[in-house]
């Protein structure tokens, strides 16, 4: 029997078995896709923070990201350029490869091509039934993580709910000349409630993509337009479709289970990036489940501090973020140019670059929302 199967070695997976063998805990490490993963549809955006805290330096970088343009639905723009790198594009393959090498090099045991179909757990363990290759077959453990992103149906056999909400997310590499730097694109054209984004890659490529609600293939299609009218661009390949949760599960826990990565919601609402917050889920998942192993207990009230843990980190961002989409997504297209005006023009961009941090925005949030232009044009309170 292992101590711990995970299932999914997206970043939170990978990361959580990593932690737990550095432990000295025997680790399974399940994954349905064959690895490496051929394409994943993610832009591998990555804070500086991330690299720093969980040693990451070894991941191939396609990109740094210091310098973005926003877009206005009326071609007003301004830019906003950083004295270091905000940021750093990785191939987001290699990452997940990097990071599921990383734990199989610590000892983790590693099963690619095979899907875990059910998750049942009792008293004395927890039994996953997985399906790979043509054959069925069992394995157990003492406690289980789910780590399988958005939208399985494993939560639910495990009494568990799925984040409340999600939003679409569409992409497409795009190869030509003129990405110079990273390009956002707002508007109820592009990508109503929400944005749209074009991310230099490197030798003339490049990731054109945005998230919105609804009908997102058409906004990309109107967006692809846009830029091949703008831009020498020679051809728009690998389009991908997935959804994004906003917003939390209410509980991340139950008996010998725990919930981690995007498959809890640990996903920013303001930019819809999932990596840093489910490696935070991951990190803090793995120091609970440390005192649960040394206490031989795994009833939901030892995992009790996990749920906590997290959501004292994470939620507050999560939900300003969510109130802000709401408030942004009632904003016209003429109310987000005089966003734009406000903020070339009243001096904001020095008191952006102070308070502007990669993955915790709260602080740029409320410094924004102080200035009286900008407080009258949302005609709105938002509150920490
Ligand atoms: C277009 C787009 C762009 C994005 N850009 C960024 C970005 O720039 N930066 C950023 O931080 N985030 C970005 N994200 C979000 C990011 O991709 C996710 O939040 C992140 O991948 C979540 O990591 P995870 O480990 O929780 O889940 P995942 O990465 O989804 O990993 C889950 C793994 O579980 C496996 N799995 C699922 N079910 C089973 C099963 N039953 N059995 C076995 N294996 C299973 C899956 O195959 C998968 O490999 C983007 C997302 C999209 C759609």
């Amino acid at each position: 029997m292992y101590d711990a199967i995970i299932v999914g070695s997206g970043p939170a997976g990978s990361h959580a078995a990593y932690l737990l063998v550095k432990m000295g805990y025997q680790v399974l490490l399940i994954e349905g896709r064959k690895t490496p993963k051929q394409s994943i549809n993610c832009s591998g955006i990555i804070g500086l923070e991330a690299f720093r805290e969980f040693d990451l330096w070894e991941v191939p970088i396609l990109n740094r990201i210091n310098k973005f343009k926003f877009i206005s639905p009326g071609g007003k723009s301004f830019i906003y350029q950083s004295d270091s790198d905000l940021a750093l594009a990785v191939d987001r393959s290699g990452f997940d490869s990097y990071l599921t090498r990383r734990a199989i090099s610590a000892g983790a045991s590693f099963l690619d091509e095979s899907w875990v179909r059910k998750i049942l757990t009792d008293e004395n363990e927890v039994k996953v039934c997985i399906q790979a290759k043509g054959r069925s077959f069992e394995l157990r453990a003492k406690v289980g993580v789910i780590a399988v992103g958005y939208g399985s149906s494993l939560l639910k056999m495990v009494g568990l709910k799925s984040p409340p909400r999600y939003i679409e997310a569409v992409q497409a590499e795009v190869y030509g000349s003129g990405f110079d730097h990273t390009e956002v694109y707002l508007g109820n054209k592009v990508a109503p409630g929400s944005f749209a984004w074009l991310i230099p890659l490197g030798d003339e490529r490049g990731l054109v993509g945005l998230t919105t609600e609804k009908d997102s293939f058409q906004h990309l299609q109107f967006l692809s337009h846009k830029l091949q009218a703008e831009k020498d661009i020679s051809r728009v390949t690998n389009l991908q479709h997935s959804t994004i949760p906003l917003g939390i599960i209410p509980k991340a826990i139950t008996r010998r289970i725990l919930v981690v990565g995007e498959a809890a919601g640990q996903v920013k609402t303001t930019t819809n990036g999932g990596i840093y917050y489910g490696m935070i889920g991951a990190e803090i998942a793995s120091q609970v489940l440390n005192k649960a192993f040394q206490q031989n207990r795994f009833d939901e009230e030892i995992f009790h501090e996990y749920d906590q843990l997290w959501r004292a980190k994470l939620a507050p961002e999560i939900q300003l973020g969510l109130k802000l989409r709401e408030i942004y997504s009632l904003l016209s297209d003429s109310r987000i140019d005089m966003l734009f005006n406000i903020v070339s023009m009243d001096g904001l961009l020095p008191i952006i670059k102070k308070n502007l941090n990669f993955d915790w925005h709260k602080g740029l949030i409320s410094s924004l929302i102080s200035n009286p232009l900008i407080r009258r044009l949302l005609s709105v309170k938002l509150q920490g």
